[in-house]
């Protein structure tokens, strides 16, 4: 029986919503991975087909993703009331296909971080080891999947969101191409570089969600959906990236071991060499800073969310709200923004990062005559312990290196489980041309033996049976 068969028509089940009650219940005493959640069935549509793919099919949406009626607090204190009063396009069309979203996952702060440990509502565990950090920043998608509360969730993915926390929690994490999937309803922290994503218990699930979400939508003018002649066949030749370095022992193992059974697949490894990727991190965090600096100065607690009270003037308001509302961390990356875009320095620092952006685009481009798909590590070390000993939040920027490349390119990118080492998970991604996520499944699933004991023990999923 396949995932999907095995949660099919739950929500629709009073005995079984009961026992999968008792389950979240027990679980998240330990991890802590949803912000709110609601378990009751009332959101299955009464008239709803028993036939939809999801029908009944219970997942977990990033509390930066708009669900009616569910708040939407990105983690932040500047939103931690507010309700949504609509729903995100991939929201609806899993909605439309019978899936109940029945639950809110925590997250960094507006989607910056690498840990969750930004959020300034919780502090999620990692369900291999609670004194862990789950990855970020869709650290509670990641957690909530991997612990078997949901067989997927949905993400946001703007510089490895999607694909750290799946190799932190060991699960499937897609991050689509830019343009494939509506950002229609996900609250913006860097709008050229984000995508909705995927994180999901298996490839046949991930696939099924993606396929679903992937929609060219009217209320946002960059999706595409997915194009006609998009890159589909299995992939010949995989290109492994020259300037990998800085893995921990157990990373550059695993990664060793994927390239090995890759060959024994029958695929050709060949080195690729991409120069520009060597100023991915300053490039990221120059454009996704300045992006941000925009598009969180709506929250002026004048519209919608948090307002400081008992102040005479609009602009001390306004002030005293942002500098009450928002975490440090959001704080850092709204100035950085801003010092970056100043008038007379914008050459020095955003159009170089965007011309940065362009050759790393076009070494892709280049990259992907000689190779089919690109195997990457995901992060340089695994799952790290939460306080003494922790990743500093400056060495966690720089490991954002492997992944934000494939958003500033817009390709799409998957993780995918590899093994476990010392008790945690490993995981790797395949990166590939725009458009060319069925391929990246179809490789997927030639590695998938790597990922079959890739199962935290804290999961159980006897309470379906
Ligand atoms: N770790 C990266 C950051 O902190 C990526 C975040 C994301 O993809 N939303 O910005």
């Amino acid at each position: 029986m396949t995932l999907l068969k095995s949660w099919h028509g739950l929500l629709a089940d009073m005995q079984k919503i009961d026992a999968y009650k008792k389950y979240v219940e027990s679980i998240e005493k330990q991890i802590s991975s949803f912000l709110e959640y609601a378990i009751d069935g009332s959101r299955l549509k009464e008239n709803s087909d028993k036939n939809l793919p999801f029908y009944g099919i219970p997942f977990g949406v990033k509390d930066n993703i708009a669900v009616k009626d569910f708040k939407l607090t990105c983690g932040s204190n500047i939103l931690k009331d507010f309700v949504s009063p609509y729903t995100a396009t991939a929201v609806k069309r899993l909605e439309e296909q019978g899936a109940v979203p029945v639950g809110k996952t925590n997250l960094d702060e507006f989607g910056m971080g690498s840990s969750t440990d930004n959020s300034a509502l919780l502090k999620s565990n990692n369900p291999w080891k609670l004194n862990s950090v789950c990855g970020g920043s869709s650290g509670g998608s990641a957690a909530s999947v991997a612990a078997g509360l949901v067989p997927f969730a949905l993400g946001s993915d703007t510089g490895g969101s999607v694909r750290q926390p799946a190799s932190f929690c060991g699960c499937y994490g897609l991050k689509p191409t830019y343009g494939a999937v509506s950002r229609f309803g996900l609250v913006a922290y860097a709008s050229s570089l984000e995508v909705v994503g995927i994180l999901g218990q298996d490839i046949e699930t991930t696939k099924a969600v993606f396929n679903t979400i992937a929609f060219e939508d009217e209320l946002d003018q960059t999706s595409f959906g997915i194009i006609e002649n998009a890159p589909s066949d299995d992939a010949a030749v995989i290109g492994i990236i020259k300037q990998v370095a800085g893995l921990s022992p157990q990373i550059e193992q695993s990664y060793n071991e994927t390239i090995e059974e890759l060959k024994s697949k029958g695929y050709k490894v060949v080195v690729i060499d991409i120069p520009a990727l060597e100023y991915v991190v300053p490039a990221y965090y120059t454009i996704a800073t300045a992006e941000a600096s925009a598009n969180l100065a709506r929250f002026t607690g004048i519209r919608y969310g948090f307002r400081a009270d008992d102040i005479d003037t609009q602009e001390k308001m306004v002030a005293a709200t942002r500098n009450q509302g928002f975490g440090d961390e959001v704080k850092l990356r709204i100035l950085l923004g801003t010092y970056v875009l100043r008038s007379g320095f914008q050459d020095q620092y955003y159009i170089r990062a965007q011309k940065i952006r362009t050759a790393i685009r076009q070494g892709f481009d280049r990259a992907f005559n000689e190779c089919d798909l690109i195997l990457s590590p995901v992060f340089p070390t695994q799952a790290f312990i939460r306080g003494e000993g922790e990743l500093s939040a400056f060495a966690q920027k720089m490991a954002d290196n492997f992944t934000a490349s494939a958003n500033l390119a817009g390709i799409p990118s998957m993780a995918i489980p590899t093994g476990v080492k010392d008790g945690l998970p490993v995981g790797m991604q395949l990166m590939g041309p725009e458009f060319s996520e069925e391929r990246i499944f179809k490789v997927a699933r030639k590695l998938s033996h790597m990922a079959k004991d890739v199962v935290p023990p804290i999961l159980d999923s006897s309470w379906r049976k």
